[in-house]
């Protein structure tokens, strides 16, 4: 789940980590209220959207005096920002944050994410910190540093000075430092975070280290034990057809071809879009129902798919164990008859009481195009597209 960065930055306040003052506004006299609290000029007025690119892409800027403030406030809340993460359709700015104008002296980076080779937490920093680090680790990668964590000893003093020097943190800045990033692991580990990032961290004027970007992510898979931070859960960011299919506990994901898939099973699910991909069709979706769906899941799962515009063809594959083929079956149809599908739909099913559940798809009166296996199916469907 991603967070936007006010909500990153109210989390790190829980937990020590220096950030600038700030409040997020969701209108210009509201920007306005937090710019007068924080007492001073300039503030910073930035874009909460999930995505990050914002300063480049014009979501974030520095605001002189009130009156600029002001003008940004209106510039940026409504706008649709284009960033390198949003992809060419942009997203809608509906909330600022608007705080404290910094003294930069410098920009460090500095995150925290799950290497899955090692099993470990990485630490990864650079010097090069700021809106280009993309371009570090593409060109200089050997200008990042990388530290793994032994999730039994945690972070180690050693490797604390490792990452001080490696950064060149001045001397009267080490000690918040190495306390900056310990926070940020107990941080990462107690909320189940899958990332932490910050760039820039900077280094201030007065050697005071700061998070002056918050980036945070935390696991889908551990929401469960995390019901606190579910409020920071920012629907307006997420696409709408996984939202709706969320509501059903079906997973999916929404992607770029025109096929629609429904699978039961995660692993069929892979199969099935790799195999169509050889067939030359494009997955439209995952959608996968899961081992002991009910119709009405099934009827969610077509009504979500169809509500796809992209898709132009409906690949069916099930292999009935816990979900049994006549279940599944009913679930079809029950969907078909009142969503009305009027686009090809191709099925394969296989397993338990398949004979019946081929008689009720049968005995429908679908339009429906059976499939004798998986490879099949995937050119019948890729035919039919
Ligand atoms: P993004 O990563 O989405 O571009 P950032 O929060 O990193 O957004 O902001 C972009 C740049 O704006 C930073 O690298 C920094 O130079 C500047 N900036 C951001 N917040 C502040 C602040 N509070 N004070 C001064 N400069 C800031
Ligand atoms: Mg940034």
């Amino acid at each position: 789940m991603k967070i936007h960065e006010y909500q990153a930055k109210e989390l790190f306040r829980k937990y020590d980590v220096p950030v600038p003052q700030g409040q997020v506004a969701f209108s210009r006299e509201e920007a306005l209220n937090v710019a007068d609290l924080l007492g001073g000029y300039p503030v910073v007025v930035k874009a909460q959207i999930h995505a990050g690119g914002r300063g480049k892409g014009g979501g974030v800027k520095l605001a002189p005096s009130r009156q600029e403030a002001g003008n940004i406030a209106d510039e940026i809340l409504g706008m649709t920002l284009v960033t390198h993460q949003t992809g060419p359709e942009g997203r809608l700015v509906q909330k600022l944050l608007v705080e404290a104008g910094q003294d930069i002296a410098k920009e460090l980076y500095l995150s925290m994410l799950v290497d899955r080779e090692t099993a470990k937490v990485v630490i990864m920093a650079s010097r090069e910190g700021g809106m280009d680090i993309e371009e570090v680790a593409a060109n200089t990668p050997e200008k990042i540093i990388k530290i793994y964590v032994d999730p039994l000893m945690g972070i180690q003093n050693y490797q604390l000075g490792e990452l001080g020097f490696g950064l060149a943190i001045p001397k009267p800045a080490r000690k918040q430092f190495a306390g900056l990033v310990r926070q940020l692991y107990t941080l990462f580990v107690a909320n189940d975070c899958s990332l932490v990032e910050i760039n820039p961290l900077i280094l201030t004027a007065d050697d005071q280290v700061l998070a002056l970007d918050a980036k945070v992510d935390i696991d889908s898979n551990a929401m469960f034990r995390h019901k606190d931070l579910l409020e920071y859960r920012d629907l307006d960011e997420e696409d709408p057809q996984e939202v709706e299919a969320s509501k059903f506990n079906l997973n999916y994901v929404n992607l770029d071809g025109n096929v629609g898939n429904i699978v039961n099973g995660a692993g069929l699910a892979m199969a099935t879009m790799d195999i169509i991909k050889l067939a030359g069709a494009e997955p439209a979706n995952f959608m996968d129902v899961g081992g002991g769906a009910s119709a009405d899941q099934v009827e969610n799962a077509l009504r979500i798919i169809l509500m796809d515009e992209k898709v132009k063809a409906v690949l069916i594959n099930i292999f009935g164990g816990i979900l049994r083929c006549d279940i599944f079956a009913e679930g079809v149809v029950q969907a078909a008859k009142k969503t009305g599908i009027n686009i090809p739909v191709v099925v394969r099913m296989e397993g338990t009481n398949v004979d019946e559940g081929k008689k009720i798809l049968a005995d429908s009166g679908l339009d429906l195009t059976s499939a004798v296996d998986l490879k099949d199916a995937a050119a019948k469907i890729a035919a039919a597209i």
